[in-house]
């Protein structure tokens, strides 16, 4: 296990519901709600195949880059971004394994069991508390009965609740495999993860992808609430995450308190790019169908900007294409090389600015004169150890 150090956590060993919500929601929204951006051109863009969803890991990935306006418009748009990569010859390893994913689907499955018999125990709801499970509906269904079900002050523990947020000026639907419940009147999301929980310390990595994720769901309902003409302050800051403890399979809750990743996200996704520009800006005809050639889908991706960075290997399935294009620039190594060199873009002006081979423009003086030094420092520490 990497580093395992997780200050945010916090044990709780019971969660009194004494009563459900204790608000009025109005309900009666269309569904779904208008979208910027007309399906046609959507569809164009992604070709023949069905668009993939949205969720909030996408949605924590999305914000997690702000910058890169190709992966703003690919998941618009709803491109299979693994397919594509494979299509290219550029295929990476992504998401979870085999083995993690069924773990986690037989450990969520144990915890829902008997109307949620287990969950209600770790989170100390007794069986007088309501259980809707909603998966059973159409997508269509399963929005109007989320709005619905949350006026119901009787039914605290919702099954996969489906929700909207506006991403980049496009409504994206999330789908939790979480159950929100009223606690003390709010409304508190719980996220069901399979990493597991040892001696009250979890791996610091996994715990903060699932507080950003959690933080999606938060700001999905608060933005629901607020829709509805309510208080979006209903819904509570602080999200349970339920794993299994040491290596067992019994469950564990903790509390995670998501304000800084709340407002981190609102922060991102106010900066993205608007969506619908960047795809106005691009040329009549240009498509992501996976039916084209490795060429041509090449020739349409070069028509979108990317950002990468090396934190796109853990957040974007199109990494490995976007790293090998982004070779040879100083981009490539990172946000902080990026941010020290500001203005040198490729290795090679690096070097020769470094030996003095070129001369630096203006706004490259400063990093030259570091560069020039760097390289100094280096030729001496090496001459000093031979
Ligand atoms: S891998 Fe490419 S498309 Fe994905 S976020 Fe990074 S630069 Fe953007």
């Amino acid at each position: 296990m990497g580093k395992r150090l997780c200050e945010d956590l916090q044990l709780v060993p019971s969660f009194p519901l004494e009563r459900g919500l204790d608000f009025p929601l109005e309900c009666g929204l269309d569904f779904p709600w208008s979208a910027a951006l007309t399906n046609d051109r959507l569809d164009q863009l992604r070709g023949a195949a069905k668009a993939k969803r949205h969720n909030a890991r996408t949605i924590a990935a999305l914000t997690g880059n702000p910058g890169c306006s190709r992966r703003a418009v690919l998941d618009a748009a709803g491109v299979d971004k693994l397919g594509l990569a494979d299509r290219l010859g550029f295929p990476g390893s992504f998401g979870q394994s085999r083995f993690a994913l069924s773990r986690g689907n037989a450990f969520e499955a144990m915890l829902k069991a008997d109307d949620c018999a287990l969950l209600r125990s770790v989170l100390g709801a007794d069986d007088a508390v309501g259980y809707q499970d909603l998966n059973a509906d159409s997508l269509g269904d399963r929005h109007a009965r989320t709005v619905r079900v949350l006026t119901d002050a009787q039914a605290a523990l919702i099954d996969h609740p489906l929700l909207t947020l506006d991403v980049a000026g496009q409504t994206v639907y999330l789908e939790p495999d979480l159950v929100a419940y009223a606690h003390h009147g709010r409304l508190q999301v719980v996220e069901i993860k399979s990493f597991a929980i040892v001696d009250d310390q979890a791996e610091s990595a996994k715990v903060s992808a699932a507080a950003v994720q959690a933080a999606v769901y938060v700001l999905a309902l608060r933005e629901l609430l607020e829709r509805l003409g309510q208080d979006p302050a209903l819904v509570s800051h602080e999200v349970v995450l339920v794993c299994p403890e040491n290596f067992s399979l019994n469950p564990k809750a903790v509390v995670l308190d998501v304000r800084k990743q709340l407002s981190t996200l609102r922060r991102q996704l106010s900066r993205l790019s608007s969506v619908t520009a960047l795809i106005e800006a691009l040329p009549e005809g240009v498509s992501f169908d996976l039916a084209l050639d490795p060429e041509q889908l090449i020739t349409a991706l070069r028509h979108i900007e990317p950002r990468y960075a090396p934190e796109c290997l853990s957040a974007c399935e199109l990494s490995v294409y976007c790293r090998h294009e982004a070779t040879g620039g100083t981009a490539a190594l990172g946000r902080t090389v990026r941010e020290a060199l500001g203005g040198i873009e490729t290795v090679t002006e690096v070097l020769d600015l470094a030996a003095g081979r070129r001369e630096p423009s203006e706004e490259q003086t400063e990093a030259a004169a570091l560069l020039r030094a760097a390289l100094r420092l280096r030729t001496e520490a090496l001459a000093a150890t031979s």
